[in-house]
């Protein structure tokens, strides 16, 4: 049924957006201010106009203009009833057969602005960020690295989806650049830390979701209904200072090797564009306890990589290629468990996978990985090599679905490595 959806916007077939896709973003147009958009193909469609001349009045926005605000949240707020009726108007007035749009010359300009003339904000006010830790191959590798393969995986981790609380005034949106920071680390040979610029920079291959409605402070979300809370999915690089992180992360895990800076995409592709990439959640071994057991939960086929492309390069180079079914913990998993202790979750908070790592070597989702921590070399195509990212270098992380002759994509999140300060 989808795809037989045709819009009257020419979309090519390995465009990120079509009228399959339609997802949402702030942008800024060259003059006014910023506004909620969604993307389709080389436009953006501005729905503050369409909000303006009546066409999101019906019951699901409660009266509510939310299309005219630099963020999400509102729309977030809103639910599922009003995101599923905001689809279904918008690909009705994008599509072949509709004229209100397609043949109104005057008004297709004011709602069209070329993707390429506008400016990309972050999609949300995010209050709070928590980073998982949820794939099985991401975990046993680093698990291995620091433990040895027999006690690789922690005793708690195929019992709960690990994470952090994350600092979230430091993400950023898409093509922002990210600055080597200082920190505190300590050389295994040193009898005391040094101070200086982090010497062994990553990158994490991830992706994130952005909360709709939020839970009530003390009333969890049942697992059953998670999904009412999620809007949709993001691309994330969560920049990593490998060194600092070594030093400080014990006992009480990450903190100032992760929050400097975490770069996400501009686009947020709503759970309703993924329905179609649907596929059930592998079993997990053991059982989970019953919170964490949904009736019939699932993840999505989303095919992911990263690129670096290093000043001397002069085209990028993909280093991973991996896909979000190598997550072991759902997202529904994820929500549910975050909120089983009564932790209120609320509109626009944002909530990450952990580097999405695979079974094979080029699946790995960071360089801490693909380098076994910088013993084995990454050799690139111009016969440069490296451990960890250098000043100068450019990581974009891209992902989409592949449906039967177009992509539900998620356009990208890149960020190139200044020098430190
Ligand atoms: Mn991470």
């Amino acid at each position: 049924m989808p795809a037989a959806l045709k819009s009257f916007i020419e979309v090519a077939p390995e465009s990120h957006f079509p009228i399959q896709n339609l997802p949402y973003g702030i942008f800024k147009p060259a003059q006014g201010a910023a506004r909620v958009g969604v993307a389709i193909g080389e436009f953006v469609l501005d729905l503050s106009v369409l909000e303006e001349l009546g066409h999101f009045e019906s019951s699901e926005f409660q009266n509510r203009r939310v299309f005219s605000e630099g963020a999400l949240n509102a729309f977030l707020a809103l639910g599922r009833p009003a995101w599923r009726k905001a689809r279904e108007v918008l690909q009705h007035l994008l599509a072949a057969e509709t004229a209100t749009l397609r043949d109104d010359a005057a008004l297709r300009g004011r709602v069209f602005h070329a993707r390429k003339d506008v400016t990309m904000q972050l999609p949300a006010r995010i209050g709070d960020y928590t980073d998982f830790y949820s794939s099985y191959h991401h975990a046993h590798n680093v698990g291995t690295m620091l433990r040895g393969p027999e006690n690789a995986l922690m005793p708690n981790w195929k019992w709960l989806p690990v994470a952090y609380h994350g600092r979230a005034s430091s993400i950023v949106v898409s093509d922002a650049d990210v600055r080597r920071p200082h920190g505190q680390t300590k050389p295994p040979d040193a009898a005391a830390p040094i101070f200086g610029p982090s010497r062994s920079f990553d990158y994490e291959l991830e992706t994130a979701f952005l909360i709709g409605p939020g839970n009530v402070l003390g009333q969890p979300v049942p697992i059953d209904r998670a999904t009412d809370h999620i809007f949709g999915l993001v691309l994330m690089n969560d920049w990593s200072a490998r060194d600092v992180q070594g030093w400080e992360y014990q006992p009480l895990g990450p903190f100032l090797a992760k929050n400097f800076c975490t770069s996400i995409s501009p686009w947020v592709v709503t759970l309703e564009a993924l329905e179609e990439f649907r596929k059930p959640l592998p079993p997990q071994d053991p059982e989970p306890l019953p919170y964490l057991h949904a009736a019939s939960d699932f993840t999505y086929d989303i095919q992911l990589e990263a690129r670096l492309q290093t000043a001397a390069m002069n085209e990028s180079h993909v280093i991973t290629r991996t896909n979000f079914q190598n997550l072991y913990w759902s997202i529904a998993q994820q929500l549910a468990h975050h909120t089983v202790n009564g932790c209120n979750l609320q509109p626009g908070d944002l909530l990450a996978s952990g580097t999405i790592s695979g079974p094979t070597e080029e699946s790995r989702g960071c360089m801490l990985e693909l380098t076994w921590r910088g013993a084995k070399p990454l050799t690139l195509p111009n016969g440069e090599t490296r451990k960890w990212l250098e000043d100068g270098d450019g990581l974009t992380i891209t992902g989409w679905a592949q449906g039967d002759g177009y992509r539900v994509g998620f356009g990208e999140v890149a960020g190139r490595v200044l020098p430190a300060s």
